[in-house]
């Protein structure tokens, strides 16, 4: 489990280090508000959990309300690299000279975890590893020791970092050790750790990324996990299905069984000049109901004009998800949205025999069935 920047920083915070000072929001005038409150300039920060946003567009400076307003409507609502923005984190801008990385992670060949400083921050951390991995400073902990104050110091001279800030960087890096051991993490990092003028160190990002399976040993976190779907009521709906879902912009909804298959479906809707409006995966096993229940989760999105089902069928059989659909949508007086279907693998000739064609079109192949519904959305555009 990955936490948002804002909880990541909240929960870094809490620790003892230094964060700017921060507020989320989710509509322009709560941008504006926010960033009047913090004081200009502010940075305006979509929290999606990707890295590199920055370059995406999804982080912009701002120097007054009207550049807050522009950015908040630029930022809220896009689309970045596939993640639906819903909320930003507005904050106080930092004036830097300088961006360092600290990171934890599991050194899986070592068998330990291992901290890693680099005056090489700001930028994706993996291409300095493969371009000019010396540097990066590497210092391996015995986790039943813990990390050792003198280790934390080696790794920050290690890699350069100025004398100025040596002590306040490697008080840093002990913490985030802490952290990282306390709340059974896997990965944790900031990136950039900002260097001001007056040799001042702050966390201008922040990574956390949990153990799945410890979570039950750390309820606060869990908690945080609930609260990141929040922003989205179907993002919501989705962790209550226990399906892997992604809104996305378009309005050609789309469900298929494992992320292969969905993804496929993605990329032909485009081809086929159409907006996909989800990812939807309803993963192996889809009975009847998970197939109702991820239609009710399409036909929810009022963005959405067609939905597309792409079935492979393996251990559910394409007989038993054709009567998923039917029984699904034989409970509406009127199909809200067109339906296409296309069945492949375990019977699927059954399947397509079962389909009450008064409710789905039924197609083929998967090219003839993402074309119908891209034709579908397109008509309900027109209009
Ligand atoms: P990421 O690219 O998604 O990892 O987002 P980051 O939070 O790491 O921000 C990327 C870059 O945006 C940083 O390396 C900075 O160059 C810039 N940036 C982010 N926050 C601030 C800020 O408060 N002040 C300034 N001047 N630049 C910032
Ligand atoms: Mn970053």
């Amino acid at each position: 489990m990955k936490l948002h920047e804002y909880q990541a920083k909240t929960v870094f915070a809490d620790a003892g280090i230094p964060t700017p000072d921060s507020q989320l929001a989710s509509d322009v005038d709560g941008v504006v508000s926010a960033a009047e409150e913090i004081g200009y300039p502010v940075a305006v920060k979509a929290q999606v959990q990707v890295g590199g946003r920055g370059k995406a567009g999804g982080i912009k400076l701002v120097e007054d309300a009207d550049e807050a307003r522009e950015a908040a409507d630029s930022i809220l609502g896009m689309d970045l690299k596939g993640y639906h923005v819903d909320r930003v984190l507005v904050e106080e801008a930092v004036d830097f000279v300088n961006e360092l990385y600290v990171g934890i992670t599991m050194d899986r060949g070592e068998g330990k975890p291992v901290a890693m400083v680099s005056t090489k921050g700001g930028v994706n951390i993996e291409e300095v590893a493969e371009e000019d991995p010396d540097a990066i400073a590497r210092e391996h902990i015995d986790p039943s020791f813990g990390m050792h104050p003198y280790q934390a110091r080696k790794a920050v001279y290690d890699a350069g970092v100025d004398q100025s800030v040596a002590r306040d960087v490697s008080s840093v890096l002990t913490t985030l050790y802490q952290l990282w051991d306390d709340k059974d993490g896997a990965d944790a990092e900031i990136n950039p750790l900002m260097v001001t003028a007056d040799d001042e160190v702050i966390a201008a990002d922040a990574v956390m990324n949990i153990d799945e399976d410890a979570l039950f040993r750390q309820p606060e976190l869990a908690e945080m996990e609930e609260e990141a779907a929040g922003g989205d009521e179907l993002e919501q709906k989705a962790d209550e299905y226990g399906f892997d879902y992604v809104r996305l912009d378009g309005n050609t909804g789309i469900i298929g069984n494992g992320a292969g298959l969905v993804m496929t479906t993605l990329d032909l809707v485009d081809h086929y000049g159409g907006e996909p409006a989800n990812f939807l995966d309803v993963g192996g096993g889809a009975k009847a109901a998970r197939i109702a229940n991820a239609l009710d989760m399409v036909f929810s999105d009022d963005n959405v004009d067609s939905v597309v089902f792409n079935i492979f069928g393996g251990i559910t059989r394409g007989d038993e998800v054709a009567r998923g659909i039917n029984e699904a949508l034989e409970q509406f007086d009127e199909i809200p949205k067109p339906v296409v279907v296309r069945l492949a693998g375990t019977n699927w000739e059954e399947g397509m025999e079962i389909l009450n064609e008064d409710l789905v079109t039924v197609e083929q192949t998967l090219e003839d069935a993402v074309q119908r519904a891209v034709e579908y959305a397109g008509e309900v555009n027109d209009q």
